[in-house]
This record gives structure tokens, sequence and C-alpha cells, in this order.
């Protein structure tokens, strides 16, 4: 793999060159994270607590951590300390948790809500009746160590394009709706995080801030990595 090349490859095509690439580098050797950090990458996401406890004290320190995947509850006190944001927050009671790790370390966590937009049940994510019930819920005006910056979302593993685009425009709606709302001082809705290596173009094209691209840079993973 020459991870020099795609990465050159991927940011010309970008349509929107602002948008921040995340390098996601989960199931990959650490000699792949140091390429990519030898040409610039300082964001990597990576799905796995324990692959970035094990991959973070050999990177250098200003590396930035994007957990990109379902996170348990019991396993945010690993990564509290040190992580950059927490893409997939996908319950109330990860974000409590979030906040409770938080408090213990005096850190406000940054984190982005995950919304279900694709048609797969599979796929983790806020519905719009959750996310209503959560925002309006006294204890989420309550919390103190969690910031969040944006939503996050995955569209639907699909050759239809259309519908990839539409999963998409649905989200960056909700994404400017709350914008517009009053929301307690610790929600600052900066960041999208939508697109991977087969939908960035459409993602970025809808308002994408932020894409999660892994295999058209480091080559398709061995092994299934949910
Ligand atoms: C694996 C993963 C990606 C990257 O997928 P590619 O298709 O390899 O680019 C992006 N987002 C999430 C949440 C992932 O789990």
């Amino acid at each position: 793999m020459d991870i020099k090349a795609n990465l050159e490859q991927i940011k010309k095509s970008f349509p929107n060159p602002a948008c921040q690439l995340i390098a996601v580098s989960k199931t990959k050797p650490l000699a792949d994270l140091q390429d990519a950090y030898g040409v610039g990458i300082r964001d990597f996401g990576e799905n796995k607590v324990q692959e970035i406890q094990a991959k973070q004290p050999e990177m250098p320190a200003d590396t930035r951590w994007h957990m990109i995947g379902h996170l348990q509850s019991n396993k945010v006190k690993y990564i509290a300390p040190f992580i950059h944001l927490i893409h997939g927050v996908d319950s109330f009671k990860l974000l409590l948790e979030i906040d409770r790790q938080g408090k213990k370390i005096d850190r406000a966590i940054p984190v982005l809500l995950q919304i279900h937009i694709a048609t797969e049940e599979s796929k983790f994510g806020f519905d719009q009746e959750e996310l209503e019930a959560m925002l309006s819920s006294p204890e989420f005006v309550s919390m103190t160590h969690v910031q969040v910056k944006g939503l996050m979302g995955m569209a639907t593993f699909t050759a239809n394009l259309e519908q990839i685009r539409s999963e998409f425009r649905g989200l960056k709606q909700l994404f400017e709706e709350l914008k517009n709302r009053t929301l307690p001082s610790f929600v600052n809705l900066k960041e999208l995080s939508m697109g991977m290596s087969g939908d960035y173009q459409i993602a970025q094209d809808e308002g994408s801030t932020m894409v999660r691209i892994g295999s058209a840079i480091f080559g398709s993973r061995n092994y299934p990595s949910p």
C-alpha cells in the first residue's frame, strides 16, 4: 500500500478541501499509522478501546485519537484522559457515563451524537424520539463535563447513491435545525462527521465537515471490524 500516494489522491478528490480527514486505522499495524503521520496526518480513527490503548503510547504526543465505533459504557474510563473526540455517542446512558468520567478527571470530553440515518437496524445511533427525550431531560441540562460538538452518521450500505445522498441530507437538516435551538452551553454544534471511503464525496457535497476514511488510505482490512 502506498499510503502517501493514496492520501494525496484522496485529498485531491475532496469536493470541499476544508473538510477534515480522519484516517481510520483500525486493525492496521503501527507502521501504517507512522507512515501516515510522516506525511502530515494527525487525526486517527479507531473503533476498539483496547486497540487505541495499545497504539496511543507508541505514537507521538500530538496524535489526535478519534473513537469512531460503538463504545461500551464500562470502557469510557480507559480513553477519557486523552481521547480527542468520541464520534459514536449513541445513547443517553453512554453520554452520562462520559460526563461522569469527565468529572473524575476534570476534563470536559468532546463528543458527537450519533444519529441513526440508515435503513439498516444494525447501525447504531439515536432516532428522533430518543434524541428529543434526551434534549428535554433535566439530567441532560445538568451535565458539566461533556462538550457536544456536533453530529455523526453512517449511511446505509447500498449501491443506491441517491439513497445515500438523501440520508446525508437528512442529517445535515437535523444539524441545522438543532443549531437554531436553544440548548445548554456545552452544546456547540460545529462538526458534522459523515462520509467514509465509499461515500465521502457525496457526504461533502451534503455538508460534511469531517470524513472518516480507512480502506481508501490503508487498503482493505483483513478481518471485519464492527
Ligand atoms: C471502519 C469505519 C470507517 C471507515 O470505513 P472505510 O470504508 O474503510 O473508509 C468509518 N466510520 C466508521 C464508524 C467505521 O467503523
